[in-house]
């Protein structure tokens, strides 16, 4: 068969090789839902020491004797290539190897000074440049560049400028997807001339230039042939004002016409309640009956006691920061827990919000269930066990776990922000339509009406089970967010004059 298009997915981390957030699921998900659609896929990432070398099996892609040369400043540094197959697929992922830069303990951040890793520009400079001079080693023209945050922002614009007369590039096109526009790669002025490039692209609002720094995430906000991010309300939110946009709202206004949105979709291979092999009890929306037998574990396990009558139970998986709405949380704990609910608390973060729920646990032991750390299994027993869902973000490009607790009929109360604004809808009770709960303004008075509004909608088993179901058949699998992906490959190809 002949495949639909060639693609190099670029990013900085990735499921099943590399991972610290949502980034690397999505990474790791979308090449096998592209390649289910007829596309050819291949992926880089850098070859960190968190790579198991042995467990996936990866072997040299060049000759003995060959590497890969890229200029940082006055240097240059060579690098290698390895590879191997995507677990479960046959899409080749190829790793840009370079020990000094990437053999470190964690990917970004340096523990000893608790800080981003001091050359991060030059680790990141080597990897988009090495990228594409792997490309031409293995002799593989993808007719789309898919690069991922800002570790990838220089690709689109090394295209443009280095490579602009190289025939190799010609009709390659970029799309460029922001994760979280939080996180922008500025560095100081001292890293444009590790770039080797033109001076007068660091000129006072130049492609690179971001107040004196210089940002990679611009210049893939820049150069890029289309832009998304991921959700169409956070594409329009962070052109809207500074408090989203974060100072790039401008340059992102600029390219109003090439930016979308699109959600991301969930792994139904792992968050599946009839197939999920972390939890107690299987339950389906035909047969709800697990749902409540999870329930009771999930009491017991967090030390909480079963209550008398109907008592929903709230659930909270999320980093503890601000972002997440934890300020509100903190400023209307107490209403929260003289409310008739259980709760159960599952994230670590902010010093700050440790010490406040701390004292919560202290304070409510029969109703507040606290667990400070990172725990995979309890996150899906929470999403199986709960009730009710809480996520009253500050801002949220896409979101999971709202996603998740739709699909677990765990019905979520949300900010109307981002990707939650996009993926839960309010509930109506004239009309009896929506799937869960969502306040507009960003106030612990809202959030509280919109919880009093669950608990009371919850005394109503009828109702409420109708919401789970309709919670339940709301479809977000990769396969929908892969055809999107695939139209603005498309679009770009189009730009690109299709390779
Ligand atoms: P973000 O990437 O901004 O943190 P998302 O909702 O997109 O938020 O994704 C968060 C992911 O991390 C979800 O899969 C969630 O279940 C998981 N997660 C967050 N905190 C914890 C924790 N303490 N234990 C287990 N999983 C967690």
């Amino acid at each position: 068969m002949k495949s639909k298009g060639r693609v190099l997915i670029v990013s900085p981390e990735m499921v099943p090789f590399a991972k610290t957030g949502g980034l690397a699921d999505v990474a790791g998900a979308l090449p096998l839902a592209l390649s289910s659609l007829g596309w050819e896929v291949r992926t880089i990432i850098p070859k960190y020491r968190m790579v198991d070398e042995d467990r996936f099996g990866l072997r040299d892609s060049l000759p003995k004797g060959t590497s890969i040369s890229v200029p940082v400043g006055e240097r240059v540094e060579k690098g290698t290539l390895k590879e191997t197959q995507m677990p479960n697929s046959t899409i080749v992922s190829y790793f840009l190897v370079h020990p000094e830069f990437y053999d470190r303990e964690e990917l970004y951040r340096d523990r000893a000074r608790d800080g981003d890793y001091v050359d991060n520009d030059e680790r990141f400079i080597f990897f988009a440049r090495g990228v594409l001079e792997a490309l031409k080693a293995v002799g593989w023209k993808p007719q789309v560049i898919h690069c991922n945050d800002w570790q990838t922002g220089l690709i689109p614009l090394f295209l443009k400028s280095v490579y602009a007369q190289d025939s190799f590039f010609q009709g390659v096109a970029t799309l460029f997807s922001i994760h979280n526009l939080g996180y922008q790669g500025n560095f100081p002025a001292t890293t444009f001339p590790k770039l080797c490039l033109d001076g007068n692209l660091f000129k006072p609002m130049g492609p690179l230039e971001f107040w004196g720094q210089v940002s990679f995430l611009k210049a893939g906000l820049v150069y890029a042939d289309i832009l998304n991010t991921v959700s169409p309300r956070y594409a329009q939110e962070i052109q809207s004002d500074q408090k989203y946009g974060l100072g790039m709202e401008g340059v992102l206004r600029s390219r109003s016409k090439d930016l979308y949105g699109i959600v991301n979709g969930i792994d139904q291979r792992v968050w599946n309640p009839q197939t999920d092999s972390f939890i107690p009890y299987r339950y389906s929306e035909a047969d709800l009956s697990g749902k409540e037998r999870n329930k009771f574990a999930l009491l017991k396990r967090v030390g909480l006691p079963i209550p008398w009558g109907r008592v929903p139970l709230m659930g909270i998986i999320s980093r503890l920061a601000d972002q997440k709405g934890f300020d509100l949380i903190a400023e209307a704990i107490d209403k929260i827990m003289n409310l008739d609910l259980q709760l159960v608390l599952l994230g670590t973060g902010d010093e700050k919000y440790h010490l406040i729920f701390q004292e919560v646990a202290r304070k409510y032991p029969h109703k507040a269930g606290v667990n400070l750390r990172f725990d995979d299994e309890l996150a899906h027993l929470i999403e199986a066990g709960a009730d009710i869902f809480l996520m009253p973000s500050q801002y949220e490009p896409c979101g999971l776990n709202q996603l998740y607790s739709l699909r677990y009929g765990t019905i979520p109360i949300v900010r109307e922000t981002g990707g939650l604004a996009d993926t839960i809808q309010d509930y109506e009770p004239k009309s009896n339509q929506g799937t869960g709960f969502v306040f507009r303004d960003y106030t612990s008075q809202g959030m509280l009406k919109a919880i009093k509004r669950a608990l009371t909608l919850y005394q109503d088993q009828t109702s409420w089970e109708r919401l789970m179901r309709r919670a339940m058949r709301e479809d977000f699998s990769w396969e929908r967010s892969a055809g999107e992906y695939a139209r603005l490959y498309e679009k770009a190809m189009a730009k690109g004059n299709g390779g």
